[in-house]
């Protein structure tokens, strides 16, 4: 268990920058979780810390350690990868102890360490079985006893539940805070996957085009998010993105209009958020409870995806004034029983206290919230 640090790391392929001075402080025993697209540089930062990759600048301390020219056996750290790669021909005690055996550790310590590892992975008695014997969530507990066993310092996952299906990487992922609250190890875990972020992690780091653009814990970057970036990739469905003017008196776009007070040095150009959770069909139960709902907005029911536990209204929105103007998408999310069919017409209301402003050029939040008074924050990247 230790610290660990990256300082501002950067590592390009030629003229590719796959990571971009990112710096990140990790505290001692916290899970942190890198989450971006596909290309965003997530792997090159994890094996940046493991050992696999060389820093081009930069450097990364674990505990009072620089590690950064460290050979990664040396440097505390147990990986475990999405492609698990166990040796089909041992027995599954054999695939865990490897590394130990290899290390020449004595028998009875060896013993030692891969029962306890099997113990916290739940394979207790599975030791002789081969890998083929095992389903998948069952080989990838191996891969992560496997690691286990070098008692590291740090953990380090790059995508270890990507290969399961869709129960099994629901279940991992409850096991998988489990065993970090059991070995109080600082982990950091690698996913494209804005959920399995959301859910496991103490704090997550947003990673676009090699650069961080928020590192914080999940609900803040739910409910505060830094940038349109983060506004967008963080939440599921994602949040809906109306780009206008600030107005004399508020947010005006084609087919959306909010009102509010600000200051006068709000930018011009400005992009409205509002997640499909925080808008309501008007009339519902919900909108009349809404201490602070927004004018309403015309719109006519287009897509309905019923979810189960809610339903989803994929809806167009039109300047009404102007014949030729293109439809906007709002996706609302409401009760499952909503009584709403395709092509009614219907008026949607915004939680004030939950529409996001952003600066449309640079991306940066102006506020979140309409009901304080909104003046620009300057220092926000
Ligand atoms: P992620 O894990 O977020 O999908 P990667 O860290 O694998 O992203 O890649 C980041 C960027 O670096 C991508 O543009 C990728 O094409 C590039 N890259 C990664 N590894 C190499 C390599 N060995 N050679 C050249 N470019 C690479």
């Amino acid at each position: 268990m230790a610290r660990l640090t990256l300082d501002h790391v950067t590592k390009r392929y030629g003229d590719v920058v796959a990571v971009d001075d990112l710096s990140l402080d990790i505290t001692d025993g916290e899970f942190i979780t890198l989450v971006g697209p596909s290309g965003c540089g997530k792997s090159t930062t994890i094996e940046i810390v493991a050992g696999l990759t060389d820093a081009t600048e930069g450097s990364v301390h674990i505990g009072d350690r620089n590690v950064t020219t460290l050979p990664p056996k040396d440097r505390g750290v147990a990986m475990v990868f999405q492609n698990i790669a166990l040796f089909p021909h041992m027995s599954v005690f054999k695939n865990v102890s490897f590394g130990l055996r290899l290390r020449d550790y004595e028998t009875a310590e060896i013993e030692r360490r891969v029962d306890r590892a099997m113990e916290i992975v739940q394979l207790g008695g599975m030791g002789d079985r081969k890998p083929e014997e095992l389903s998948g969530g069952q080989r990838q507990r191996v891969a992560i006893a496997r690691a286990i066993v070098r008692n590291p310092d740090v953990f380090l996952m790059d995508e270890p539940l990507a290969n399961l299906d869709a129960t099994l990487r629901t279940h991992m992922r409850t096991e998988l805070q489990r065993l970090h609250k059991q070995l109080d190890t600082t982990v950091m875990y690698v996913t494209h996957d804005q959920a399995e972020a959301m859910t496991m992690s103490d704090r997550i780091a947003v990673i676009n085009d090699g650069t961080i653009q928020q590192f914080a814990p999940p609900l803040t970057c739910y409910n505060e998010p830094r940038n349109l970036f983060v506004a967008g990739f963080i939440g599921s469905p994602g949040m809906n993105l109306f780009d206008g003017t600030a107005t004399a008196d508020g947010f005006n776009s084609a087919a959306v209009s909010v009102s509010f007070d600000h200051s006068s040095d709000i930018p011009h150009k400005i992009t409205l958020g509002v997640r499909p959770e925080d808008a309501y069909l008007a009339g519902s139960n919900r909108a009349e409870r809404l201490s602070a709902p927004s004018t309403a907005i015309n719109a006519v029911v287009d897509v309905i995806e019923p979810m189960g536990d809610e339903m989803l209204v994929y809806l167009l929105c039109s300047d009404e004034a102007a014949a030729d103007a293109e439809s906007v998408q709002l996706l609302v999310s409401v009760p499952p029983e909503t009584d709403v069919e395709v092509d009614e017409s219907v008026q949607v209301v915004f939680d004030r206290s939950r529409v996001h402003l952003f600066e449309t050029a640079s991306g940066a939040a102006i506020t979140h919230g309409l009901d304080t008074e909104i003046t620009p924050d300057t220092d926000r990247p």
